[in-house]
């Protein structure tokens, strides 16, 4: 008899944010037996924090937007090293996934004629962002989350996976303990689908959740799955900087989508000294076009305050280094200016922005339908991932599936706002439904009970290491935070980075000897020092990969190549696990992309 629990499932999920939810009621559709697993309460997934909304071409505002538009807005986003076919699938599905939403409860703000309202975000050429405030990820979590738990899917909230189990070359199921009570479990399954979203945490200013440590990443390298893309870190323009305690809280996009623009210490609106020849034709000759452009004139182009990301992120480093920054390092998101355009201008703000209203109000005691707020830049979102079929999501290990933030492909260098969670129903979905289809069509591979046990001791380490005194994991972790954001950040240099893998082979030696103290019931010391292993996989990748890269891409900046090489828009990185565990660096040709798709974004470039 074995030591320890172990369940059975045809398919099991890891993660139960909006891509685990959407791919667990895929898979229960089919009449397999699915069990989802999460390490926070079902519905505090990250995909909560979603604010600005769904990207899908339903045309509901603009008649003019189609597929096409947001398939090739997508491509040029990406700055066309993204998965052409995840991109071509995820612009054609998209919209019949946010209305199967709407089907299934879900809360939208309306037009005027009682359909699905949509906002402008940046690099969307109209307005696509189905949404309801700034508070969409909460209404699409619990939108899948009540339909979800009637399906019958078994949930273990609270539970963290800390090995994939491999046999005979396939997944066979996960181990992993619980975080109340410190009990290990095994699972067994037919097919397992991450869905662990992303790594935000491996630096020190960042807008994501706690569960943003990169371990469905790191599960799956060390299992043997590829990671691709690693390079591409999103660093989102606007996070709160100001109190320290708030630093890397995120401020919606959306706050731009309707109308904020951004200002430096002198008052004026920088974004216009500075837009990119491929958006050139598209962007707003003046303020007064950017605002009717906000305001829904057609014939407006879009405020250089809605370029992409990576874009405006740069733009505000540049003021900051300049000395036109704000007092606290950042520049000034000022959408109180609104109240000289509108009459209602105070309510429009609380009604289309209640969350961002609420969290200057409380956290920085800044009213800002008053005044304006300071911000910069703060890390995201991975456009890296686990590089998986375009079509299934299985990744190089058959019956291991990806989905969500922790799956490459559909971004490529940079991903635009709101296609995360378009992204979450589309590729979720699919996942689920072939996930489904493994199990059913595979026997399932038996668990290798002395693989599943090495993991356990593995995890049970740092107790063993606090009998004697080893080093506080929280402080490890900290020391890799302030590393990665000096040294992998937003602008990089070969010696930086080069730096950079001396300190993480170091961290990863105090790492091993990380120590713990206490039970193991509710040990945060303990999460920590778990988290850790896999923050220090996710940052080497992310290194490596972004040394390979010698041009500056969307997310990846470089200092020393600021300039896009055509070479490097030919291939994407991939990183893997040597037999002798070393990371391996791999230039993988990009598949040729048909000539009809290329088409499309020869005529969107008009
Ligand atoms: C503040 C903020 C606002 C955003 N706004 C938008 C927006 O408006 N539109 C948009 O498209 N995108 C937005 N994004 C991005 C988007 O929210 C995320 O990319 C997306 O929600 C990720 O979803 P996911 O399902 O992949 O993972 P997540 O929602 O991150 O869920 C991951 C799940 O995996 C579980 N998990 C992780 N590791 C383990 C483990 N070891 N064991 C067990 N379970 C594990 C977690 O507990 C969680 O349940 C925003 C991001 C942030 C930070």
């Amino acid at each position: 008899m074995s030591a320890f629990e172990t369940l059975e499932y045809d398919v099991l999920v890891i993660g139960a944010g909006g891509a685990g939810l959407r791919a667990a009621i895929e898979a229960s559709a089919t009449g397999v037996k699915v069990g989802l697993i999460c390490k926070s309460l079902l519905g505090k997934a990250h995909t909560v924090m979603a604010e600005g909304g769904v990207a899908a071409a339903l045309a509901n505002v603009d008649d003019r937007d189609s597929w096409k538009v947001h398939f090739a807005d997508t491509m040029r986003g990406g700055q066309y090293v993204n998965n052409w076919r995840m991109a071509e699938l995820h612009a054609k599905e998209a919209p019949d996934r946010v209305r199967e939403l709407e089907a299934w409860g879900a809360v939208f703000d309306r037009t005027a004629d009682g359909r699905i309202l949509q906002r402008n975000f940046g690099g969307h050429r109209y307005p696509r962002l189905a949404h309801v405030g700034d508070r969409t990820g909460l209404e699409l979590i619990r939108t899948l989350q009540d339909y979800g738990v009637h399906r019958g899917i078994d949930v273990h909230m609270e539970f963290t996976i800390v090995s994939l189990l491999v046999s005979d070359g396939r997944a066979a199921g996960v181990v992993g303990y619980e975080r109340e009570r410190g009990r290990f479990k095994v699972f067994a399954a037919g097919a397992v689908v991450l869905a662990t979203g992303g790594a935000g945490r491996a630096y020190k200013i960042t807008s994501n959740s706690w569960e943003g440590t990169g371990d469905g990443h790191a599960l799956a390298y060390q299992a043997g799955a590829e990671l691709m893309d690693m390079e591409f870190i999103q660093f989102h323009p606007t996070g709160m900087i100001w109190p320290p305690s708030v630093q890397g809280i995120l401020v919606t996009e959306g706050v731009r989508g309707e109308g904020g623009v951004l200002l430096n210490k002198e008052g004026r609106r920088f974004m216009f000294d500075d837009i990119p020849d491929a958006y050139k034709n598209q962007t707003a000759t003046d303020e007064e076009e950017g605002w009717r452009y906000t305001q829904g004139d057609k014939s407006a182009k879009r405020p250089p305050e809605l370029l992409t990301r990576d874009h405006v992120a740069r733009c505000i480093m540049r003021e900051v280094k300049a000395g036109r920054g704000s007092p606290h390092g950042g520049v000034f998101l000022d959408i109180a200016w609104i109240t000289k355009k509108l009459s209602n201008a105070e309510a429009h703000i609380k009604r289309k922005l209640p969350s961002m209203y609420h969290q200057f109000k409380e956290l920085g005691d800044i009213d800002i339908t008053k005044e304006p707020m300071e911000v910069g830049p703060t890390t995201h979102y991975i456009m890296g991932g686990v590089r998986v079929d375009s079509d299934t999501q299985m990744s190089s290990i058959p019956g291991l599936f990806a989905a969500g933030e922790c799956a490459a492909g559909i971004n490529g260098a940079n991903r635009l706002g709101g296609n995360s969670l378009s992204d979450l129903l589309v590729f979720g979905k699919r996942a689920g439904e072939h996930a489904a289809a493994f199990a059913k069509t595979n026997a399932r591979a038996g668990v290798d009970e002395a693989q599943a046990t090495r993991a356990m001791d593995e995890s049970l380490t740092p107790f063993e290491h606090g009998q004697r005194g080893g080093e506080n994991p929280f402080t490890i972790q900290a020391a890799l935070q302030e590393m990665m954001q000096s040294h992998v950040g937003i602008v990089r240099t070969e010696s930086e980075m080069q730096h950079a893998l001396v300190e993480l082979a170091a961290l990863r030696a105090r790492a091993a000897d990380a120590a713990v103290i206490g039970h193991r019931e509710y040990n945060n010391g303990w999460h920590t020092a778990i988290d850790l292993r896999n923050l220090l996989t996710v940052s080497e990748a992310i290194t490596r990969s972004a040394l390979e890269r010698k041009e500056s891409r969307g997310g990846h900046f470089r200092d020393d190549y600021p300039d896009k090489a055509a070479e490097y828009g030919t291939f994407n990185i991939v990183t893997r696990r040597k037999a002798d565990g070393s990371m391996e660096v791999v230039r993988v040709p990009l598949p040729p992309m048909p000539a009809e798709l290329k088409q499309i974004i020869e005529e969107q470039k008009a």
